[in-house]
């Protein structure tokens, strides 16, 4: 269903660990203390701070919950909150469907009925389909397509991508960069034929030195995004392609278009950064914030000697020890909002993404998944308070694809179908039963991979939510694509 079909729619302190790569202390105090280095003028193309205007900025933030189907909500919010319990996205006041689209590379008339974060951020940030693997390129032609960062950038919008992942991961690097598949995040390995995808996706394309845009990497080190939060300084510190002595890092490339680079927490909270802000807090994704009690995951089913399936003990989820000292979502969105804000009459576009709530379903790890949308939502309340004050604030919610982790019924329903049929039934799969925080308890499990070599759930073809709050979302219909979504932000944007 294309949005032009819509009815209605409306047309509407410390500085103890700055990170200043291979920058004595005697040049860092310098560059924070020199009042030019954080002049607004100086790094973006956003209008002046002293402009005078009685008119308020115009904002689009997007969450994007990295697999967040309504089964993964579900699960985490039984969780957490129980069964008559909602997260602050639920409480935005309007609610759609969105149909999930991808085309086949081989045969672009055709669709695929299950996605990935490539192919679908690049619909929510281009309006476009496009093929799996694919940032924000056509299926096939390979050909550069617009994203609604750079079309806001050439209006002067601020921008900013925050992410749980590595900054080069497919879901930020879909609004910024354009590449022929996600695997080229660094210029290295971009000459080594990859076997899983065809000819025209072979990163070997997208080289500078054969005519294409660069890696991942480079092009969001150059990208003038006013705020980059995430991880990923491992691929941040490889070579640029065919560099000289100036910039022979990724990292030198960022640092030479006027980024200041922190990568601790504390850092995070100063107030007054006014040069373009890259946070880079883990090498690759940022640890998560929960786990299984003594690291549990969900496990298969086996049986005894009796022939009787033998069910995993109920456990409870815990914080993640490795998450300490790294920001939270809801931080990292804080500190975002404040800088793309500050000063600001035109207005910002933001993309924050809660990227482990995927990550953790593939690995069939319900506390890490359920932590990671909790953290993703702690975000979204971020936002909704930003809007209260800026009311010509756009904000949508959404996920980009389904995800393997289902609830399923407690082993006692199993063991009473066992009973009735003289046969041990037990689920198929991946199985866990939690401890929810109201001492109920909840059964999941991961069933896309059986294989005992699979140590990787699958994505699933669900549709996935969108929550909506702000101006201009009168009459969208129940049923929408990810294509809608962008029309949405470039119509308050007005970007068209
Ligand atoms: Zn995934």
């Amino acid at each position: 269903m294309a949005l032009n079909g819509m009815v209605g729619i409306s047309n509407s302190s410390r500085y103890t660990h700055l990170a200043i790569r291979k920058a004595p202390a005697v040049l860092i105090l310098i560059f924070l203390l020199l009042p030019g280095v954080f002049s607004h003028a100086a790094p973006g193309n956003h209008p002046s701070k002293t402009a005078p205007s009685t008119m308020p900025s115009t904002n689009v933030i997007l969450f994007i919950g990295d697999g967040m189907d309504e089964h993964q909500i579900t699960m985490a919010r039984n969780y957490l909150y129980g069964a008559d319990g909602a997260f602050a996205m639920e409480q935005m006041p309007v609610r759609s469907s969105v149909q999930v689209h991808t085309l086949r590379e081989d045969n672009p008339n055709q669709f695929r009925y299950v996605a990935d974060s490539a192919n679908t951020a690049s619909t929510l940030a281009t309006g476009l389909l496009t093929s799996k693997g694919r940032i924000s390129t056509s299926a096939v032609k390979n050909i550069n397509q617009e994203t609604i960062l750079e079309a806001a950038q050439k209006k002067s919008y601020r921008t900013g991508l925050v992410s749980t992942a590595s900054l080069t991961d497919a879901t930020p690097a879909a609004f910024a960069t354009h590449t022929s598949h996600r695997n080229c995040r660094t210029t290295k390995n971009m000459s080594v034929i990859n076997r899983s995808v065809g000819k025209t996706q072979q990163c070997a394309l997208d080289l500078k030195s054969h005519g294409g845009s660069g890696s991942i990497a480079e092009q969001l080190a150059t990208a003038n995004i006013e705020v980059l939060l995430g991880g990923g300084m491992t691929p941040f510190n490889q070579p640029v392609e065919n560099h000289d002595k100036g910039q022979p890092h990724i990292l030198d490339m960022a640092l030479n278009q006027g980024y200041l680079l922190i990568n601790q927490a504390e850092e995070l909270s100063i107030t007054g950064y006014t040069s373009k802000l890259l946070g880079l807090f883990a090498n690759k994704h940022l640890p998560v914030e929960w786990r299984g009690e003594k690291n549990q995951l969900a496990e298969k089913i086996t049986t005894d000697n009796k022939g009787n399936a033998v069910f995993p003990t109920p456990f409870s989820c815990t914080t993640n020890p490795h998450h300490q000292g790294i920001p939270t979502l809801a931080q990292m969105t804080e500190q975002a909002i404040q800088l793309l804000s500050h000063n600001n009459q035109q207005g910002f576009f933001l993309m924050v993404e809660g990227a482990s709530i995927d990550k953790q379903a593939h690995r069939r790890n319900p506390c890490g998944q359920i932590g990671e949308l909790r953290a993703f939502d702690q975000a979204v309340a971020i936002g909704r308070q930003f809007a209260q004050q800026q009311p010509n604030t756009l904000i949508i919610v959404t996920a980009d694809h389904g995800q393997a982790g289902q609830i399923v019924p407690l082993p006692e329903s199993y063991q009473a179908a066992s009973k009735a049929v003289h046969m041990a039934q037990y689920p198929a799969g991946h199985y866990a039963v939690l401890k929810t925080l109201s001492g109920e308890l909840m059964a999941v499990n991961y069933a896309t991979n059986s294989s005992p070599q699979g140590k990787w759930e699958m994505h699933t073809g669900t549709n996935v939510p969108a929550y909506m709050e702000g101006p201009g979302l009168d009459g969208v219909p129940a049923l929408i694509d990810q294509r809608d979504i962008n029309q949405l932000m470039r119509r308050h944007l007005k970007l068209h």
